[in-house]
């Protein structure tokens, strides 16, 4: 893998990342495809809407189907029929957040499945065995994602241990060889929850294990906004300027404004996916949902300026009517433009940030997304 830096506009960057499943531009947002699918969308409309980068989930690939049958496929890039790159987290965030059961000890964590209660081991070395197994093209390392809120204390504990963890990955990572034929590349994740201090250790002891690129974990997980930009700021600072950012899990288009102003360069999140799903549609004004009375003879597109599939063939009567009926082209629809207006934001920030005016264009898009949402009717 290999990370350019093209340009700077402030603390924002865009840059090129390069895999042997071909390249991705940044800033970049990753669309979710937890068990080996994004939902609700064809791969064929997943690079049509501009995504070149797609996320996976270790935890639930592991359960099911397991890595025995995604080693038969060849790896999951072919298992999906999926020939961009693709991530993979490293199980953490899902045991964490999703096994009630789970022991953590300096090993690894124990825990049950959320499917069948069988009980599982992740440690830092079988999280690499599995990734290796999937094939993606970066991996992320083991750690712990303390809750929120958590002591001081415990967050210095925590992002200890997932430094012991960190560096147990790496000498894994280097020890092992690639499943298939391309190579694969492994992220440290940055965590230390509100805690400055503990931030800043926390990246620059990655940064001295020299990763391929550095994940920052352990936000949007309840603290206000404001705290969370104040920490992506103490990370992108102490990281190399090198190597690519990646903010896990986040979020709402503004955060994403916010943490590529502070010099991020990858997100992934659900929103776009499982809020569409819920009826809610991102538009550049807001957030409209769908199914409102006010849309059942409203004959205009979900956002008049958007061109993607849904805004350019379907009105916002027939989306709702879709919704109501519980139809599932509905769903389909909602993915297709809630992930088009997500690349749209990340392409059009990555555009302005070579014009040399992302914080005008940013400020202007908070306006907006902070207004009226109907302006655009
Ligand atoms: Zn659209």
């Amino acid at each position: 893998m290999e990370y350019i830096l093209e340009c700077t506009n402030g603390k924002a960057r865009a840059g090129v990342i390069s895999t042997d499943h071909g390249k991705f531009l940044t800033p970049s947002f990753m669309p979710v495809g937890t068990q080996g699918t994004v939902k609700a969308i064809l791969q064929r409309d997943i690079k049509e809407i501009g995504a070149e980068i797609i996320l996976s989930n270790t935890y639930h690939l592991y359960l099911r189907p397991g890595t025995d049958i995604l080693y038969q496929a060849g790896g999951l890039h072919k298992f999906m029929n999926w020939q961009l790159p693709i991530l993979t987290d490293s199980g953490g965030y899902q045991v964490f957040s999703l096994t009630d059961l789970r022991k953590i000890e300096e090993e690894g964590v124990q825990f049950k499945s959320h499917l069948d209660g069988s009980t599982h081991m992740f440690t830092p070395e079988k999280v690499i065995d599995i990734q290796r197994m999937i094939g993606s093209d970066i991996m992320m390392v083991l750690d712990e994602c303390p809750p929120f809120p958590a002591t001081k204390e415990y967050a210095e504990n925590s992002n200890n241990l997932s430094m012991r963890w960190a560096e147990r990955c790496l000498n894994h990572f280097n020890k092992t060889k690639n499943a298939y034929e391309h190579s694969q590349a492994l992220f440290g994740i940055v965590q230390g929850g509100i805690y400055p201090y503990i931030r800043e250790h926390s990246a620059s002891t990655l940064t001295q294990m020299n990763f391929d690129g550095y994940g920052i974990g352990g936000l949007a997980v309840g603290e206000p906004a404001e705290q969370m930009y104040e920490m992506i700021e103490v990370c992108t600072e102490t990281l190399p300027t090198l190597k690519p950012r990646y903010l896990m899990g986040v979020g709402t288009p503004q955060n994403i404004l916010e943490a590529i102003e502070r010099g991020v360069d990858m997100f992934d999140c659900v929103l776009p996916t499982r809020n569409g799903r819920n009826a809610q549609f991102f538009t550049k004004f807001g957030v409209i949902n769908i199914t409102n009375n006010k849309y059942k003879n409203d004959f205009s597109p979900v956002d008049s300026s958007c061109d993607c599939y849904t805004c350019k063939n379907f009105t916002r009567a027939y989306i709702r009517h879709l919704f109501v009926a519980k139809e599932v082209l509905g769903l389909e629809l909602a993915t297709i433009h809630n992930l088009y207006y997500y690349q749209w934001l990340v392409h059009s920030a990555r555009y302005q940030i070579i014009e040399e005016n992302f914080s005008n264009w940013k400020k202007e898009q908070l306006q907006n997304l902070d207004g009226d949402v109907n302006r655009n009717s």
